[in-house]
Parts: structure tokens; C-alpha cells; sequence
């Protein structure tokens, strides 16, 4: 037998995916934004350049693909799978010269990253982006996390979730805190894991992503970020903290939130569930104000976005998924056939129902009368409708409620409006 592939998933029953696509694009269609969709396929460098060549994604998680001839030389371009959307969304704003900013827009797809699996991690999963292009005011960021707490509290109906934020400050605040980090870090060099010991060199903010239980309790004793603002920023994030409570959004302030990419600015956030395990956002977004720039906007293009994960969204609403109002699925009308001579005619009486919009089938195969009907049962059918020798001779059917059990005979000519 061939397996699928580690870490990926088969959605046999795909009606909450869909539902939660249809919720989500409702509620976002009334915050101004407008769906798109951009490809699978992108350009190695296009993440290399924007996630940063020292996070997980980039060092180990990549997917590549045989890449294309480039059409101006030989050389080959080294194609991937996209890892997350933000990058490539901001792409295609710079691609497309879009000039009406800020440009508000979503989209919904896979992505991929080859990472260790486990319960709400996988390496083909579903994102649902979201992207501000072109704003650098702060209420942008506010209004990005109500739309989201609106969509997880009051349409979702999600009970047991917490907002957790934090603010990265601009470039020179980072450079000050670094240093500041650094000699906490030298301070403790004895205790912290080799990976932090490494990081500490290469990007130092990234020792505040380690798992490792004794270096995070260590962590809580850091430095903070938000004690190294410059004033600008400072303002900024009080602001987000004063707006988010007019908004009556709850959130905890979380000092080592730095998410896993490097171009991350400003306001960082996760919406975290403790239904979840150890993989416990189930969204997670921030700020990135030189992103267009490092994949070469003209001009500064200050942004914020976010990414909700479906899967682990699915996961949350798992629990509480009888509390949601999903699409009733349509009565299942089933004709059964009692022998071969009878399947054109159920042919004929399925055609009749599906033109006026009735959800039928028809039992073709070859069994018995009983293994039929517990066939009708087990597919959840509301009515069986017979066609034997003698209901074929008098053009009738035997209408047999799968419910009450009681049964009837009834013109065929009626059977469409009896059953409307
Ligand atoms: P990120 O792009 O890493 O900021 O992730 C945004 C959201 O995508 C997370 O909060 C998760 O809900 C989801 N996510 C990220 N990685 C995975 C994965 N490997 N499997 C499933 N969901 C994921």
C-alpha cells in the first residue's frame, strides 16, 4: 500500500473547513478586505530574504522543488513550497505595483514546512493570511486583533482562549535592547542550552523561542523590550494597550513573545488556546514595517498582518463544535430498486428529484432487500422510496419514512411534490 506522506493529513469531511472559510470571509468582507490568492510555488530567496536565513523555517523546514530555467541565463532558480503567506502576499503587492494602500487583503491555502509532527502540527497544513500593506498607524494593529477576537469570540463562540502581546519597538530600540540582552545572556552563560548559546551570537532575541524548561524559567528574569523604548514607540504601544481596552478586547501583556521570523516590528501577538497542548496558537500575527523594502518595494511599505492556523483552529472548535450553527445537510431522499429491471426507471425518478433540487441516490448494487434498507439507515435517509415489479406496472412507489417507519404507496407523478 502507499502511505501518505509524515505529517500530512486527509480531510475526509471537509464541512467545518469549509464553514470556517465561509465564516471568515463574511466577517472580514466587513472589515474591508478583499480575498486573493497568490501561488504555491515561490522563489526560495523570496524567504531567505524575509524570514531571516537563521529562523527554523529557513534552516530546516524549506520544501524545495526542481526549479525552472531562468529565462535570462542558465542558472536555475531554486523553487519552494511556501512556508507561511505574509511574504509572498507582500510580494505581490510590490510585483503588481498596487498604489491604492493601505492594501487590505486575505487568502486561504496551504502551507508547508518540513517539521517535526505532532498533535496540531503538521507539515502540509491550511493558514488563513491577513494583511494591512501600506499603513503605518497603529490602530491598524488594533483593529487587525478585534476583527479576530470577534471572529474567535462572538461568531466562533470559542470560551477558553487568551490574547497575548508584546511590542518589538523599532530598529534602534532592538539594537539597544540586543546589547542590554547580551549582557544578561554573557551573565548566564553557564546555564542556558547550546542552541540560545548560539543564538545569543547570531540573533540574540531568538533564545526567547527556546522550549527548553530550564532556559525559559531563566528568561522570565530578562531584560524586557518594552523597558527599551524610544519615545515614539513608547507612546505607540500605550496607545495599542488604551485602544484594545476601549475595544473591550482582553489581552496579557507577554515579555518574551517574539515569534519565530525575523521580520517582525513593532506589535507582536498570538491568540493561544489551552486546548491545544504544546502547540498552542492558533494564530499569530505583528507588524513588519521593512518588509516591502527587503523584497524590493521602491518605498518604505510599513505593514501588519496576521495568520490563523485552520488546523488548529479545527482542533479548538472541536470541543465546542455542537454549539455552532453549521449548514443543516439536505433530507437524503434514497430509490431502491428491487431488481435490474427496475434501474431505469429509478434512473429516471432520481433525475426527476435532483432537477428540483432534491438530495437523492439511488442503491444499484446487486443485494439483498434488507442489507439495502440497513445501507438507506446507515446513509442517514429520510425516506426510502421502493420500486418493485408492482409499483413499476402501476406506476406508483412505496414510500417507506425511515423514521416512523410507516410506509405508503403513492403515484409516481406526485412523488416530487409529496416530498416537497
Ligand atoms: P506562523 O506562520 O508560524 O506565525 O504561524 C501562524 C499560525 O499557523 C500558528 O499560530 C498556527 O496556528 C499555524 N501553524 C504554524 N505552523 C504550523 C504547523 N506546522 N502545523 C499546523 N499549523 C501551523
Amino acid at each position: 500500500m502507499i502511505n501518505r506522506v509524515k505529517g500530512t493529513q486527509d480531510l475526509l469531511d471537509l464541512a467545518l473547513f469549509n464553514y470556517l472559510g465561509e465564516k471568515v470571509k463574511k466577517q472580514f468582507e466587513i472589515y474591508n478586505f478583499t480575498e486573493i490568492s497568490t501561488p504555491i510555488l515561490e522563489p526560495l530567496d523570496l524567504y531567505v530574504r524575509s524570514l531571516g536565513e537563521e529562523t527554523d523555517v529557513i534552516k530546516k523546514e524549506m520544501y524545495l522543488v526542481k526549479g525552472d530555467t531562468k529565462e535570462s541565463g542558465s542558472s536555475e532558480e531554486v523553487i519552494c513550497l511556501r512556508p507561511e503567506g505574509t511574504a509572498s502576499t507582500v510580494r505581490a503587492f510590490v510585483e503588481n505595483n498596487i498604489i491604492n494602500t493601505p492594501w487590505k487583503v486575505f487568502s486561504i491555502g496551504p502551507m508547508f514546512r518540513h517539521e517535526r509532527p505532532q498533535k496540531g502540527r503538521y507539515r502540509q497544513f491550511h493558514q488563513i493570511n491577513i494583511e494591512i500593506i501600506g499603513s503605518k498607524a497603529i490602530e491598524q494593529d488594533v483593529q487587525l486583533i478585534k476583527m479576530l477576537d470577534r471572529l474567535f469570540f462572538e461568531t466562533l463562540a470559542i470560551e477558553s482562549y487568551a490574547l497575548l502581546i508584546n511590542f518589538l519597538g523599532c530598529i534602534e530600540d532592538r539594537k539597544k535592547f540586543k546589547l542590554i540582552l547580551s549582557t544578561f545572556l554573557e551573565s548566564k552563560i553557564a546555564t542556558i542550552c547550546s542552541t540560545c548559546k548560539v543564538r545569543k551570537d547570531k540573533n540574540s532575541m531568538r533564545i526567547f523561542d527556546c522550549k527548553n524548561d530550564s532556559c525559559t524559567a531563566l528568561y522570565q528574569e530578562a531584560p524586557a523590550i518594552v523597558d527599551c523604548l524610544c519615545d515614539g514607540c513608547k507612546l505607540e504601544w500605550q496607545s495599542i494597550l488604551d485602544n484594545l481596552e476601549h475595544l473591550s478586547v482582553s489581552y496579557s501583556i507577554k515579555k518574551t513573545l517574539v515569534r519565530g521570523l525575523d521580520y517582525y516590528s513593532k506589535t507582536v501577538f498570538e491568540f493561544v488556546s489551552p486546548d491545544l497542548g504544546a502547540q498552542n496558537a492558533f494564530c499569530g500575527g505583528g507588524r513588519y514595517d521593512q518588509l516591502a523594502l527587503e523584497i524590493g518595494a521602491k518605498e518604505d511599505q510599513p505593514s501588519v498582518g496576521a495568520a490563523i492556523g485552520i488546523e488548529r483552529l479545527m482542533l479548538v472548535l472541536d470541543a465546542a463544535k455542537d454549539r455552532l450553527l453549521m449548514p443543516q445537510k439536505m433530507p437524503l431522499y434514497i430509490i431502491m430498486p428491487m431488481a435490474k429491471e427496475q434501474h431505469a426507471l429509478a434512473l429516471l425518478l432520481a433525475d426527476e428529484l435532483q432537477a428540483q433540487k432534491l438530495c437523492c441516490d439511488i442503491l444499484l448494487e446487486d443485494d439483498s432487500v434488507k442489507s439495502k434498507m440497513r445501507k438507506a439507515n446507515k446513509m442517514g435517509a429520510k425516506f426510502v422510496i421502493i420500486v418493485g415489479e408492482d409499483e413499476q406496472r402501476n406506476r406508483m412507489v412505496t414510500l417507506k419514512n425511515m423514521i416512523t417507519g410507516s410506509e405508503e404507496k403513492i403515484a409516481q407523478s406526485t412523488l416530487v411534490a409529496y416530498l416537497k
